[in-house]
């Protein structure tokens, strides 16, 4: 068979409109994720889905309220597919403003340690965290230590350090403590423990840590991770800093509820435009792969059981965990706000 010069001319005139649509923006495969989370392994994960899947991840960073004031005034318009948060209380809200949609696919969740899978089906969890005590190893002995409850006490006066209460990390924990001890209880812990604060809230919780290692205060409330990347930076002050404190997980004794957790997250968007995308991604950030990855990384818990946690935090030891309905995080938020602000924890 052979073609004559007009036919060439045909096919190369079909070749090149192939060629166009191909390369045409509507069928470039995306994923739009908004996120709160906040570190380098991140776009490590991005980048290796879309070397398996072709799909390339789009991501908007800002903090959870100015994402989910974005969605919401984007309403049906929002190209937002994911939301991605390092506080399971923010999937509550925003699954509460109506701005998501139910995963309606229990694969997604297979091989999940159940305790951490939302009861409503909204959001799926991709890490998860304690919020843990740190302590001096040159001014706390171990055993001075056993509760949230037990910072409230005087022999505390002057040596606790913490961030503000703006921090979602502590808004958390202060909805943790409001629906397992109640509002006026929680009211007096919080009264007490502001009057045992070293300094005024301020910093993040890496910088409590290096307050510790200045001698500025002996006892801090942290999230576990960020000793795992204290004790791996590449600056010596930072290691010397995570050096310089021992890892504390409270109301660990019998008949404790355990220490304080959170989950990072991540939900679809009530309209996603690219659904099947984000289903896969989904998929991908539970994998084990991408659970290995996490936890070599930043050193958070896999919500997988067969995935083991980096050496540094296995050293540690395992802990029991408040089996609280995560949900709780969201929806004790207001009265936990309230309770900061009455305390006057700034
Ligand atoms: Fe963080």
């Amino acid at each position: 068979m052979c073609f004559n010069k007009s036919d060439m001319k045909k096919l190369f005139l079909l070749l090149a409109l192939f060629i166009l649509a191909c390369s045409n923006n509507n069928s470039e495969q995306i994923v739009n994720m908004y996120s709160q989370r906040h570190y380098d392994v991140d776009q490590l994960q991005y980048d290796n889905f879309e070397k398996k899947t072709g799909i390339k991840v789009n991501v908007i960073k800002a903090n959870a309220d100015e994402l989910i004031q974005r969605m919401k005034n984007e309403g049906e318009n929002s190209p937002a597919d994911l939301f991605i948060t390092v506080d399971v209380g923010k999937l509550w809200q925003a699954s509460d403003m109506d701005l998501l949609q139910k995963y309606n696919d229990d694969s997604l969740t297979e091989g999940i340690t159940e305790s951490l899978i939302d009861p409503n089906g909204f959001w799926v969890p991709v890490t998860y965290r304690s919020r843990i005590l740190v302590y001096s190893n040159e001014r706390v002995k171990e055993s001075d230590l056993s509760t949230y409850e037990d910072l409230a006490n005087q022999k505390w006066k002057g040596r606790l350090l913490v961030r503000s209460s703006s921090n979602s990390y502590n808004q958390a924990l202060m909805s943790s403590l409001v629906a397992n001890l109640g509002e006026e209880a929680t009211q007096n812990w919080t009264n007490a423990v502001v009057s045992n604060f070293a300094r005024d809230p301020k910093g993040n919780d890496r910088d409590q840590v290096k307050a510790i290692a200045a001698g500025q205060g002996d006892v801090a409330i942290v999230n576990s991770y960020y000793i795992g990347l204290l004790l791996s930076s590449e600056n010596e002050e930072e290691v010397n800093a995570g050096k310089s404190i021992s890892v504390f997980f409270p109301n660990q004794a019998d008949g404790e509820r355990g220490s304080h957790i959170n989950v990072s997250g991540v939900a679809l968007a009530k309209n996603a435009p690219n659904k099947s995308n984000a289903v896969k991604l989904i998929e991908y950030l539970t994998s084990d792969e991408a659970q290995d990855i996490y936890v070599n990384n930043t050193y958070e818990y896999s919500v997988k059981p067969n995935i083991e946690p980096n050496d540094i935090v296995k050293e540690w030891g395992t802990f029991k965990k408040d089996p609280l309905d995560l949900n709780m995080l969201g929806i004790r938020r207001n009265d936990a706000i309230r309770i900061f602000d009455a305390g006057g924890w700034k």
